[in-house]
């Protein structure tokens, strides 16, 4: 596959004169690509200064995260065509430390990707187990079930990327190895082709724990593994440039 993404998830980090300093940087550094996305998750707070830096480029805008109601009395939520209407052509959907945090659910997570999808947002879904269901094994299991239930009532794949985020390695320093990653990737197309036929092959799978300039050529070396959801190493232009030049070099 050549369709690569690699998105950098600033999670709660960054004021603004932060956000548009590493937005400009990483925009002048990285080529304009033929194939392949960089896509970048500031805090909603700088999602419009951050727009006007992409805008126009190569680098596509996410939010970290949607409400699944169109509008009204949800204090604090932020609905989908508000992120449109700031530059968001994706939105990350479920990531562990909301599951953690905030308490949403696979249900949740499916509300919102029904309306994310609904509203013409690209989907990026977050999955992972954590180190306690890899200890006992049961990391298929529990990854299937968050897959299954996100996706249910979806009908096409087309504006889904899956994130597949073991959660004892975000943030750790302790990313899966190559093979670990690749066969939770594999399991999780084959799931996905459960339902959705051979269009499976081309759904983007993205790792994401701990990814660094240094391990991502092997991470990306791997058949199912199509790129990169990056935490810490986002939040430094070198090390979110110095894994996006590994990406173009490798594929
Ligand atoms: C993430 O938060 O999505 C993530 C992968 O974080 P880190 O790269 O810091 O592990």
């Amino acid at each position: 596959m050549t369709n690569w993404m690699v998105a950098g998830n600033w999670k709660m980090n960054t004021t603004s004169s932060e956000a548009i300093a590493l937005a400009q940087s990483v925009r002048d550094a990285t080529p304009r690509l033929s194939e392949g996305e960089i896509v970048l998750a500031p805090p909603f707070t700088v999602l419009s200064s951050v727009n006007e830096i992409v805008k126009g480029s190569h680098i596509k805008l996410a939010a970290q995260n949607i409400f699944y109601e169109d509008k009204g009395a949800y204090t604090g939520e932020i609905s989908p065509a508000m992120l449109k209407d700031v530059g968001c052509t994706y939105v990350i959907i479920g990531h562990s430390e909301r599951r953690k945090y905030f308490h949403e659910t696979d249900e949740t997570v499916n509300l919102k990707v029904k309306k994310g999808l609904g509203s013409g947002l690209k989907c990026i879904i977050c999955v992972g187990e954590t180190e306690e269901e890899r200890e006992k094994g049961v990391m298929e299991f529990v990854v299937g079930i968050q897959i299954k239930k996100a996706m249910s009532g979806i009908e096409a794949l087309d504006n889904v990327v899956i994130a597949y985020e073991p959660v004892w390695a975000i943030g750790t320093g302790k990313n899966a190895t190559s093979a670990e990653a690749e066969e939770m990737h594999h399991f999780i197309r084959n799931v996905l082709g459960e339902t959705y036929g051979d269009v499976v092959n081309k759904v983007r799978i993205l790792y994401g724990g701990s990814v660094t300039p240094e391990n991502i050529g092997e991470l990306i070396g791997m058949k199912n593994i199509n790129g990169a959801l990056v935490g810490g190493a986002s939040l430094k232009s070198e090390t979110f440039i110095g894994i996006i030049k590994r990406m173009t070099e490798k594929r």
